[in-house]
């Protein structure tokens, strides 16, 4: 069994960025510059938007992060969306999730210009990846796809198993995997008999968030796991008092699995470089415009 480790490829993948962004600058051309959108004070969110900046910091990216109180009117918010899609210095837009409930996420996202969507959550954007034209691709299906690439893991012809299909994980996965040839398998909440499908799997991808739920007897000898699950799971030996447990039960999979993620170290730190990666390509792609 060998560990597919998200922190040593995120590194690797981090500095050949930094070297493309030392080029642009050297070249007197653009340094890509991401804005996030902060609405109200969640830790999980606050923390998530830090680790963005810091991730900006360290690959040369030029980052702003816009804050506002969580009574902020919809109206307001849209308005600031909009200043940033005409802000020519900004090469990338993020709203950070979840926005409080009098706000439509779906309207604040979908009001994003699709050439700053780095998320890749935009109609337009999902409907090129669909159709497996060049675009941002949504940040975890992005980076898993460079995790499996970087450890050489055959696809073509493999059998696909996606457990889960919301709109930022599970369905764009499945649309990746199609066109890396494998035969994918969607499974959701109203899947019947589950294991059957997991059994029969050459790579198995956990976007469900219960924790542990795949278990060793659930899967082939040899399978390819990635665990994409992250839950706060309570722990009063830990100092923040939870640990971080992904959806695969990892000490009895992994020694029946031929790779595997770890959790955390595994898909977390793909799904930031899977955000710069996108970031870049909004200067490839639009910068002209
Ligand atoms: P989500 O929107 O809650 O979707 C969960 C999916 O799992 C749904 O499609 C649901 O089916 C399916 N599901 C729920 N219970 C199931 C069961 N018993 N059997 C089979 N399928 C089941 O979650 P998400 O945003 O995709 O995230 C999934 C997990 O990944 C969460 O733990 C999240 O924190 C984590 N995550 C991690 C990263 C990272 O960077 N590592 C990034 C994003 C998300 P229905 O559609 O039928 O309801």
């Amino acid at each position: 069994m060998k560990i597919l480790n998200g922190n040593e490829v995120s590194k690797a993948i981090k500095l050949e960025i930094k070297q493309k962004v030392d080029a642009l600058k050297s070249a007197g051309k653009k340094t890509p510059h991401l804005a996030a959108i902060l609405v109200g004070e969640d830790g999980a969110s606050m923390t998530y938007v830090a680790a963005k900046e810091r991730d900006c910091t360290e690959v040369g990216f030029n980052s702003t992060v816009l804050r506002f109180g969580s009574d902020i009117s919809e109206e307001k918010l849209l308005e600031e969306v909009e200043k940033i899609n005409q802000n020519k210095d900004i090469d990338g837009l993020i709203v950070q999730l979840p926005l409080p409930k009098h706000i439509n996420e779906k309207k604040i996202t979908e009001a994003i210009s699709y050439k700053k969507d780095v998320d890749g959550f935009h109609p337009m954007n999902v409907g090129m990846m669909f159709k497996g034209l060049r675009t941002f691709l949504p940040a975890t299906p992005y980076g898993i796809i460079k995790l499996l690439d970087h450890y050489s893991i055959e696809t073509s012809g493999k059998h696909c198993v996606v457990i889960g299909r919301s709109d930022i994980v599970g369905k764009p996965m499945s649309a990746l995997m199609l066109q890396k040839n494998c035969t994918v398998t969607v499974c959701h909440s109203k899947t019947q008999n589950l294991t059957d499908f997991t059994k029969n799997a050459d790579i198995i991808i956990a976007a469900l968030g219960i924790p542990l739920f795949l278990k060793a007897d659930m899967i082939k000898e040899g399978a390819v796991i990635i665990d994409v699950g992250i839950t706060r799971v309570a722990d009063e030996t830990s100092k923040n008092g939870f640990r971080l447990k992904g959806d695969v039960d990892y000490e009895n999979v992994a020694p029946k699995c031929s790779y595997i993620t770890p959790v955390p170290g595994g898909v977390g730190p793909m799904t930031r470089v899977g955000l710069l990666l996108n970031t870049l390509d909004a200067i490839e792609l639009y910068q002209k415009d």
